[in-house]
């Protein structure tokens, strides 16, 4: 729920705004002026959008606010130029977004909700309790935030991107929250990455702990966005342990479900695996996971579960996840061994927005 007793209009969708404009007499073009200030020239006002009358201003300042999030924290990793905030939202609560450079472009990872109702064993995001769903706006937001940081080379002073050209390559809603439980937000988000910044559905993906139903409507909406589930068990009961919530569904309707979106969208799956030591890295557990996956056309990442203050986890020995990865591989799986990016700067979901408050890493 927004607490902000105005209504911010980057909530709205063009469409939207045209239509509140027209029943009070604007022409509809000014719809496409005001996204116009909000995607492009970045306004952070409506006082801002110069070429609006001023009578609209005035109207428009009455009802709506542009919400633009602002830094609390950022933390950049040594190690891997990974660069995370802190990001505070108009009622003063947090959000987590990252910035993660690789070669070939770069990824921002934003948040869905701030915390989380899930209360996943492997993420710092589990262990605070759901407190609002993000408005469409403030997960877009994110976006061009990060975005600015890095065009004013404000995250490592390394080489800007060229004047114009996108500061990433793919975007991924893998942050704080579960995108499936704030799902028409999401779905709004992402309609105005596609339709107002420009980003190809290609480039984006949801991240999500596994919510069949969800999926499956997710299957039936208009574009092409990459799909990644946690999964994290091939058994039930050792996935329950690790996702309490998530992990109640049974794993073959989750199957079931993730088959049927990529029938319905051709895109390949992502399956995420974070390997915890003595929880799902033995040997059996790699050949159920083969077995789970066989047919399936899908990624699988392995992920060495990076610690926060508080779990009781430790990830295994590098050896252990090779011989993991063997025997995948032995069984026509080919998974590939992620490296848990800035580590050094609690990079992990939720390990900066749930870190104790006297570490004081800034
Ligand atoms: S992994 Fe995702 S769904 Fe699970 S607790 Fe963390 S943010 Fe929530």
């Amino acid at each position: 729920m927004n607490e902000h007793p105005k209504k911010y209009i980057n909530d709205m969708t063009r469409r939207e705004i045209a239509s509140y404009l027209t029943k009070r007499g604007h022409p509809p073009y000014r719809a496409g002026q005001i996204c116009e200030w909000i995607y492009r020239k970045r306004a952070k006002s409506i006082e801002d959008m110069a070429n609006l009358p001023q009578d609209l201003r005035d109207h428009l300042e009455k009802y709506f606010t542009v919400v633009r999030l602002r830094e609390k924290l950022r933390l950049i990793s040594r190690t891997d130029g990974t660069t995370k905030y802190l990001l505070r939202l108009p009622d003063r609560r947090t959000v987590e977004s990252v910035y993660l450079p690789h070669p070939r472009g770069a990824t921002f990872c934003i948040s869905s909700q701030v915390g989380c109702a899930f209360e996943c064993r492997i993420c710092a995001t589990g262990t605070m309790r759901l407190k609002r769903d993000l408005t469409p706006g403030e997960i877009v937001d994110q976006i061009r935030f990060l975005e600015e940081q890095i065009q004013s080379s404000v995250v490592t002073g390394k080489r800007n991107p060229a004047p114009g050209a996108r500061a990433f390559s793919n975007v991924v809603l893998m942050g704080m929250g579960e995108p499936f439980a704030n799902y028409d937000n999401v779905i709004k988000a992402i309609h105005l990455m596609i339709d107002e910044m420009g980003i190809g559905s290609r480039r984006i993906t949801v991240s999500t702990c596994g919510i069949p139903k969800k999926i499956v409507k997710f299957a039936d909406e208009p574009f092409e966005v990459g799909l990644a589930i946690s999964l994290n068990s091939p058994f039930e009961s050792r996935r329950k342990k690790l996702m309490p919530v998530a992990g109640k569904t049974p794993i073959k309707e989750l199957m079931d479900a993730a088959r049927l979106y990529f029938d319905k969208k051709g895109r390949m799956l992502t399956f995420e695996y974070v390997m915890v030591d003595g929880m799902n890295d033995r040997l059996r557990d790699a050949f159920a996971l083969a077995d789970l996956l066989r047919g399936l056309p899908a990624k699988l990442n392995l992920i060495a579960f990076n610690p926060f203050p508080g779990s009781r986890y430790v990830p295994p020995e590098e050896s252990k996840i090779r011989k993991f990865q063997a025997v995948l591989e032995s069984r026509g799986q080919k998974a590939t061994l992620r490296k848990s990016k800035g580590s050094d700067i609690l990079a992990g979901c939720g390990q900066l927005g749930a870190r104790p408050r006297k570490r004081g890493h800034k």
